[in-house]
């Protein structure tokens, strides 16, 4: 079986729809589940196991209906409750099912907030701190955390097949030009969309513009846009949002349960 990336959230913090929002976007998401979005998350399955890429709020949700059964590793991109919120869901896999802690990987600055938001999930949890431009074999992969420009301390992964390359970087204001290098030519850029028209948060994420144009710049073969926010200052829905985007060749707009095959 082949190595692949499954998107299992295409949402920023809020969520689509969010519980306290009629906007369009959130009609929409309530009226067709189908473009509902969960908070940002992906599993990278090898013939080694399943390496969780970051442990949203909804993960619990998001691995049932994707009937994932096993997590082998987890890996953080960052210390956002949207991409840690859901560490909790693996403690009874782990105290009933997999009998012994997951490896998980944080951003260096990352271990004491863990240590001191989860007390009770030290033995759920083997932690590590990722580095920087260093790569971790998973199966026949390699991972290697590459720095996102996001405020906090935030990798973005780049994905390495043997024949394939894939970076995730959900959460990122652009690239510095060392990261924009390294990705140059990648086959596939799953990357920040956050925000369509107008970027509320320039500093910490890109828009649906900035992002295809980013591709462009690295050369990207796909361009992938996640962690929609769904909230704008001129409202779209999910429906319009595609068309906006299919002029545009090789970008599309995630979805949840996305698939791609590396
Ligand atoms: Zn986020
Ligand atoms: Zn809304
Ligand atoms: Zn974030």
């Amino acid at each position: 079986m082949p190595s692949s990336f499954k998107i299992l959230g295409s949402g920023a913090g809020p969520g689509a729809p969010s519980f306290f929002c009629d906007c369009p976007g959130c009609r929409e998401a309530r009226d067709n589940p189908a473009s509902a979005r969960t908070r940002s998350g992906a599993l990278i399955t090898t013939e080694q196991g399943n390496v969780l890429v970051d442990a949203p709020p909804d993960l619990r949700a998001q691995l049932i209906r994707e009937r994932v059964t096993r997590i082998d590793n987890v890996l953080l991109t960052h210390w956002h409750y949207d991409h840690f919120g859901g560490l909790g869901e693996l403690e009874y896999y782990v105290k009933l099912e997999r009998k012994e802690p997951i490896p998980l990987f944080l951003p260096p600055s990352a271990r004491a907030q863990f240590a001191a938001a989860f007390p009770n999930l030290s033995e759920v949890f083997r932690v590590f701190s990722w580095a920087f431009n260093l790569e971790y074999r998973f199966g026949d992969l390699g991972i290697t955390p590459l720095p996102a420009e996001h405020g906090v301390e935030t990798a973005g992964f780049l994905v390495k097949s043997p024949t394939k390359s894939l970076a995730y970087f959900p959460d990122t204001a652009g690239l510095s030009t060392a990261t924009a290098r390294i990705l140059e030519g990648v086959h596939w850029l799953v990357c920040d969309a956050t925000f369509y028209g107008e970027n509320w948060y320039p500093n910490s994420h890109m828009s649906v513009e900035q992002a295809i144009e980013l591709g462009r710049e690295v050369k990207a073969r796909h361009t992938v846009l996640t962690h929609l926010a769904v909230h704008y200052s001129q409202p779209a829905t999910s429906r319009e949002l595609a068309a906006a985007v299919a002029p545009h060749q090789g970008v599309s707009v995630a979805h949840d349960g996305m698939v791609i095959e590396l």
